[in-house]
């Protein structure tokens, strides 16, 4: 750790001063992988590693059974993309566990859901369905469940302050859920209950009566206000399963031969479910209908995200720092890093670079991939890069009539936007009231480590 720890810092001195030089790519390489921004965990907003996803053990029904049903295993509620939290709360996503007394002090739901029979059956239900890959799984009141992951002490849980189901003097302590003696620790799942009103009611009716909550406080959050208030843990667990089940129920049907779609392998892969043959091929192999579920490799659908490519753009000397205002913030003035799409077949640098001159104008050859987040809205991964102008009278000026994206773009000092980042300007410094994205966000993340830069007399050249 020791070490880790001192290289971004490193990296972000290699960017500024030796970046130009192409024989060093492989050091700028390693300084890339690693985070300057983020600190050593290489957290995030909405990236924190909260769980091991253990993704070879969705397709394990005997763990997922064990697991769906587990005492200690972790709930959070979603209607569609919506989560559920209790607005009201310190801690505002809901989470429930099967079991009584499983959740630390700090959360305050202490009764499990367990004790709700159209929760057990449900449980059961579903439990049978995924063992079975059964084309009824998305029928009528079904939720879809899906496995996030196992808190292990790969991710920082202390196991032996809690104790094993198999332990018999469990009594009302936490558990966690030993598979095989080999994975131990506590299930998270996300549940879909858009299909299940009844449920829904069942869920909310729960937390508000074993905790005194009013009901009113506890709402499917549709705003974005709310998903940026999130602790870090809430923040990862909500993206993590909005992605999905946003993936999950954009796509019903089969982009091969049309026939509905079931999530399979506890949410992770969509399947066909046109089980309709045409023979045997060469090799003896049954051929189906459907050219999806025939492919060797990719014959189920996978989640997709989506890349993003967003840049903090600064001169050699680190004194100015390039930023846009989109025509769709314009009346917010909020100023932020060029970001686009990256297409298929071009790589993070030339993306970037493109996405630089299509937007402002500006011609920028030196990109420094920097680190990355996940942004949930609706599934984006953004890869943060570190663009450096050289000026020359040419590579600088600004031209908005390519895309016509963006209502303005100009070169700040960066001394003005270190006051937009500490909060000392005022109507006299930033008359025009600009603002820079939420602290949440990479694009914050990027104009800050620009300004700090320019703050360290070491990386001026
Ligand atoms: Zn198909």
């Amino acid at each position: 750790m020791g070490v880790f720890s001192k290289i971004p810092r490193l990296s972000i001195r290699f960017q500024s001063s030796i970046s130009k030089s192409k024989q060093d790519s492989y050091y700028k390489m390693s300084g890339n992988v690693l985070n300057p921004i983020h600190g050593q965990d290489h957290s995030s907003y909405f990236g924190a590693e909260i769980v091991n996803r253990v993704s070879f053990l969705r397709e394990d029904s005997d763990f997922i059974s064990n697991s769906v049903a587990h005492d200690s295993t972790r709930f959070i509620f979603f209607d569609k993309t919506n989560p559920l939290i209790n607005k009201g709360g310190d801690q505002k996503l809901v989470m429930l566990t099967n079991g009584d007394h499983q959740l630390g002090a700090k959360e305050s739901v202490k009764k499990g859901i367990f004790s709700l029979e159209s929760w057990r059956k449900t449980i059961e239900d579903w439990s049978s369905g995924n063992k079975d890959q059964d084309p009824g799984l998305r029928d009528n009141n079904m939720p879809t469940f899906l496995f996030l992951g196992l808190e292990d002490e790969s991710v920082g849980l202390n196991l032996s302050s809690l104790k094993s189901v198999e332990d018999p003097d469990n009594g009302s302590e936490e558990k966690y859920l030993d598979y095989q003696g080999r994975y131990q620790g506590i299930p998270y799942y996300a549940v879909d209950l858009s299909q299940s009103t009844e449920l829904q009611n069942t869920i909310i009716n729960h937390v508000a009566e074993s905790n005194g909550i009013d009901k009113s406080n506890l709402i499917f959050s549709h705003s974005r206000k709310h998903y940026l208030g999130f602790s870090p843990k809430e923040a990862a667990l909500y993206s993590h399963g909005k992605m999905f089940l946003d993936w999950l129920s954009r796509n019903r049907f089969c982009p091969g031969c049309g026939s509905r779609v079931i999530p399979i392998h506890a949410g992770g892969k969509l399947r066909c479910t046109n089980e309709e043959t045409e023979g045997m091929n060469e090799n003896d192999e049954i051929q189906y209908v459907c050219p999806v579920r025939n492919a060797t490799v990719s014959n189920v659908s996978f989640p997709r995200t989506d890349a993003v490519v967003i840049t903090a753009i600064t001169n050699t000397e680190r004194t100015k720092v390039l930023l846009s205002l989109a025509k769709r913030y314009a009346d917010t003035k909020l100023y932020a890093c060029t970001a686009g799409f990256m297409e298929p077949s071009e790589t993070v640098e030339v993306a970037t670079k493109r996405e630089i001159w299509e937007e402002t104008g500006v011609v920028c050859s030196d990109i420094n991939i920097v680190s990355t987040q996940p942004w949930p809205f609706p599934g984006n991964l953004m890869i943060g890069c570190l663009g450096v102008v050289e000026f020359n009278g040419v590579n600088e000026v600004i031209h908005l009539g390519h895309d016509r994206e963006l209502a303005d773009a100009r070169w700040f000092d960066v001394g003005f936007i270190k006051t937009l980042i500490n909060g000392t300007n005022d109507q006299t410094t930033n008359p025009e009231g600009l603002l820079l994205p939420s602290k949440e966000s990479i694009a914050f993340s990027l104009i800050k480590m620009v300004v700090d830069q320019a703050s360290e007399p070491s990386n001026k050249l």
